[in-house]
């Protein structure tokens, strides 16, 4: 087989690799490849938000929006003023989807179907006649005077000026084969997103029960907001979003630590013992275990709270001694519980690590050190916590490299004489 040749070939055929052919190919370029190891394309859309791909977040603000990505935070700043959720979202609608808003600002499709983006980017790219080859890993990248050379698993080879790595979260060989071949430096990785394995007699049976509001630290780490006790441990927005913030911290003490629970969120020693005051004067005959006198505690979670802090199903509000009124505030406020492993939440996982943002020039995601060469999505030492942020990545790296990219293989248009 002869040798094929294009103007841009991309490494990955996921959300970034192919936002970033599509924008390249409408702002004029030609003869664009994007290589794909596996059976499918934009395979991870598919199965992202659970089937309905969480596209963006309601965040049209950049400082705010940086909040958002434990690592990339302020360097994606400059990238956000260029391409956003609001432009996210102009794009798909321009190109026939329109995304919906739910309460917690995460924007998915209306169709609810992460079908819909995949058809959106397969279709843009077909009418912008990109090409795409699946079941074709990209093992080999080398640098010859007329252009980068790649080559696949079957030894075909093909060429061309300017190279586009959107190989994903580095956790293969084969995503961070190029950026070895190219002597491309890469933060080693680690999983971000996970949710916290805790074999604890307290959690047991309770599985499906939530809070909505927690607060919870490790150490100096905090974290709050919904909390959810699984078959397994603890999962919810609280912990995804610690497991993010301290990707690197927990994977270097092998996910073994201590976590501190505050189940009410916004209460503490005082005003608890302030409502179970009222309870004695107001409520001295009932029973203790019966009834959370807080709102979002419920009936189990109280119960077992109770339990733990040996108080009887008989004992009343007004014979509760000190000793039990602590220990339920500490249950409440402070329950410390024994974190052994990570278990990876089904609906979400993304790699901490990558490509270091100081290596690239951050307007055009092109590499500081080998032009030509560009970067765009997980790749980069970028990750957002759950919500809609880390396509929100995919999509603003993706649009700058394909912009960059064609603007700088196509000729200036002459001005008329
Ligand atoms: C289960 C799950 C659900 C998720 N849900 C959401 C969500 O709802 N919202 C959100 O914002 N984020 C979500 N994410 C994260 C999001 O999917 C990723 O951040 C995003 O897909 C990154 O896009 P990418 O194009 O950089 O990488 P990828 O989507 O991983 O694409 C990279 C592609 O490169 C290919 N590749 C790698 N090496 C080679 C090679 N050598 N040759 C050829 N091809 C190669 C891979 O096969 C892959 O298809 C989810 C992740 C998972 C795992």
């Amino acid at each position: 087989m002869p040798e094929e040749e294009y103007q841009l070939i991309v490494i990955g055929g996921g959300a970034a690799g192919f936002f970033a052919a599509i924008t390249a190919a409408e702002a004029g370029l030609n003869k664009i490849l994007i290589l794909e190891k596996t059976a499918e394309v934009l395979s991870k859309v598919r199965i992202s938000g659970g089937g309905r791909c969480n596209v963006t977040h309601d965040c049209y603000d950049p400082k705010e929006l940086v909040q958002n990505y434990p690592r990339g935070e302020k360097n994606l700043i400059g990238p956000f003023h260029h391409f956003q959720p609001a432009d996210t979202i102009a794009w798909f609608s321009e190109h026939g989807v329109t995304l919906k808003t739910e309460p917690d600002g995460r924007m998915f499709p209306t169709s609810d179907r992460s079908e819909t983006i995949i058809n959106c980017l397969t279709d843009a790219a077909h009418n912008q006649r990109i090409t795409w080859r699946t079941r074709c890993t990209a093992s080999e990248v080398k640098i010859t005077p007329q252009g980068f050379q790649i080559l696949n698993t079957l030894g075909h080879s093909y060429r061309s000026q300017k190279l586009l790595i959107a190989t994903g979260g580095l956790r293969s060989k084969d995503a961070a084969q190029a950026l070895i071949d190219l002597r491309q430096d890469h933060s080693p990785t680690v999983p971000s997103l996970f949710t916290f394995k805790i074999g604890d007699i307290r959690l047991h049976d309770l599985q499906g029960i939530s809070v909505p509001h927690a607060r919870i630290k490790i150490g100096s780490l905090q974290s709050e907001g919904p909390l959810l006790i699984t078959h397994w441990g603890l999962s919810g927005p609280a912990i995804l979003k610690a497991s993010a913030w301290g990707a690197r911290k927990l994977a270097d003490c092998d996910y073994r630590f201590k976590i501190e629970v505050n189940w009410t969120g916004q209460h503490d020693t005082e005003s608890l013992s302030t409502i179970f005051q009222t309870q004695r004067k107001t409520n001295g005959t009932r029973r203790v275990y019966k009834r959370s006198p807080l709102e979002n505690i419920t009936k189990r979670l109280w119960q077992r709270m109770c339990e733990s802090s040996s108080i009887s199903p008989e004992s009343t509000w007004s014979t509760l001694t000190k000793d039990q009124s602590t220990r339920l505030i500490k249950e409440l406020t402070c329950a410390t519980f024994t974190v052994d492993g990570k278990s990876l939440n089904k609906d979400e996982f993304v790699t901490c690590g990558g490509v270091p943002l100081d290596d690239l020039h951050l307007k055009t995601m092109e590499s500081k050190h080998l032009p030509g060469l560009y970067f765009a999505g997980e790749v980069l030492d970028i990750d957002g916590i759950t919500g809609g942020f880390n396509f929100q990545a995919a999509w603003t790296t993706g649009h700058l490299a394909g912009t960059a990219i064609a603007k700088h293989s196509t000729r200036a248009p002459s001005k008329p004489s």
